[in-house]
């Protein structure tokens, strides 16, 4: 099924009932993904219909998420679009014209129960031991529809239904999953039932791909299709996302965290959809990294996988330095903008800019930055008990290590500080002293950083620079020897 053409619509259709959590993303990914490939348009689309789950606000952190991931719609809400209006409580009176249709048609009623007299019907089905079904009630003569009650879907044929799932394969369901579901409710609102399958038919929809908690209602769907004379689109479900068990769904306990909070984390965009898109796809290849292009050419619906796909924070992790890496300083820079230690306040763009080009390939989240960073800002204090707690630099004695100290404090004020000449400075210093690399350069790298790691020692003295370094190891031989 693998077409290749520009009329291709896909969308994404969230509810707006709180932030947007990193599983429902994909629902928003994959859509995308496949309508970019393919030239066609992603629609967004705001399902607000269920008012008791409103959350005010939730749709501008919806969108604004979409869009610092860089899942571009096409048209839908701050973009307009020939098909609009793009959220569900404006389109009332498009469903109410649908369900005018049904009920002329003679496949919808009004639902003349009482919450009571239901509950009685589901007693006796479960005293009889069968299943609930609302069809099993349907009035004989039922009240003309005035708004005043649910209006009620009236399946017209019970059959069972076979079709053909993008994801899931070949699918079939029998007459017990097919029932009269409501498509108005009392409040005159429509169901989500309803009013996503009229919303795709006027928007052209032409792919319908979402989470598979809907599989068990899609016969439902199909029967209401039916009944409109409206043509089925392609359907995919995608497999769930389980926890980093293994197991179980993700929930939100198992670190389903909102896509915000990733991001306030220091995680770059471009590592997120990397991430996502692995969630149940992968190329048929080795490669783990994508760019948001290279996944758009890549992406195929045939190759996300039934089973549930495991959320692995690591690797998103691991991604995600591997993106940061990728990126050009200038571009670095513009992202790291609030993740600077205090100390860097001051610090000018082009030194800020020297560090991060140092620090960027051990840099896993933005959010590492002052851990790595902070002692090219601000002058450490000397923590003599990281040179005792050291395995190798224990060795030394108190004695030796302030004479390697200041025998390293004379031969790199000679130095002319270009990292060349720092690291023939360094290597000369090995042979006068005869000390390993691991020994020598780690007791350097402690005294000017005192921090559990830097990046390479003549890049770091460099961008020191030599005042800083001088005063540095002076310091550091001052603290030690009044520990002595
Ligand atoms: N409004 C539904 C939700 O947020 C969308 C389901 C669908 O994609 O059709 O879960």
């Amino acid at each position: 099924m693998s077409e290749n053409n520009a009329s291709i619509r896909t969308r994404f259709a969230p509810s707006p009932t709180g932030y947007i959590h990193v599983g429902n993303v994909r629902s928003a990914l994959f859509p995308y993904l496949l309508a970019k490939q393919q030239g066609g348009k992603f629609v967004l689309r705001i399902e607000d219909t269920d008012r008791a789950r409103f959350v005010e606000g939730a749709t501008d952190m919806i969108l604004d998420t979409l869009e610092w991931l860089g899942i571009d719609w096409d048209e839908g809400p701050r973009k307009g679009g020939d098909y609009g209006p793009y959220t569900q409580t404006e389109r009332l009176d498009h469903y109410h014209a649908w369900a005018q249709k049904l009920i002329e048609k003679g496949y919808a009623y009004a639902d003349p129960y009482t919450a009571e007299e239901v509950e009685s019907f589901r007693d006796k089905a479960k005293a009889e031991k069968r299943a609930f079904l609302y069809r099993d009630h349907r009035p004989s003569n039922p009240p003309i529809w005035d708004g005043s009650q649910p209006l009620r879907f009236k399946v017209p044929v019970i059959k069972r239904y076979t079709w053909t799932d993008a994801v899931m394969g070949e699918l079939s369901a029998g007459e017990e999953a097919l029932d009269d579901f409501i498509l108005i409710k009392s409040d005159g609102l429509p169901t989500y039932n309803f009013a996503h399958i009229i919303d795709d038919y006027e928007m052209g929809i032409t792919h319908v791909i979402r989470g598979l908690e809907y599989i068990a209602s899609i016969p439902k769907y199909l029967s209401l299709y039916d009944a409109l004379e409206i043509e089925w689109p392609v359907i995919a479900c995608l497999p769930h996302i389980l926890a980093p068990d293994g197991k179980k769904k993700l929930g939100k306990r198992d670190g389903a965290k909102s896509v915000q909070e990733y991001k306030t984390d220091g995680y770059l965009p471009e590592a997120m959809l990397n991430f996502l898109a692995s969630l149940g796809w992968n190329d048929g290849t080795e490669q783990e990294v994508f760019t948001k292009e290279e996944l758009i050419d890549k992406f195929s619906l045939e190759r996300v996988q039934r089973s549930g796909a495991r959320f692995d924070e690591q690797r998103l992790i691991w991604l995600n330095g591997q993106h940061i890496r990728k990126l050009a300083v200038d571009d670095l820079f513009e992202r790291v903008t609030d993740f600077w230690p205090a100390a860097a306040t001051e610090a000018s763009e082009q030194a800020k800019k020297q560090v991060l080009a140092l620090v960027q390939d051990r840099l896993k989240t933005l959010r590492d930055l002052p851990l790595l960073t902070e002692y090219f800002f601000a002058e450490p204090t000397p923590e003599p008990t990281m040179i005792t707690e050291n395995k190798q630099l224990s060795k030394l004695g108190t004695d030796e290590t302030l004479s390697l100290l200041s025998a390293s404090r004379t031969a790199l004020e000679a130095s002319d500080y270009t990292p060349d000449d720092l690291q023939n400075t360094l290597n000369r210093l090995l042979e006068t002293t005869e000390q390993k690399p691991g020994v020598l350069f780690s007791l350097i790298r402690l005294a000017v950083s005192w921090a559990p790691f830097s990046p390479a020692l003549n890049d770091t003295l460099a961008v020191l620079g030599k005042e800083t370094v001088t005063l540095r190891l002076t310091r550091a031989i001052e603290a030690i020897e009044s520990r002595s």
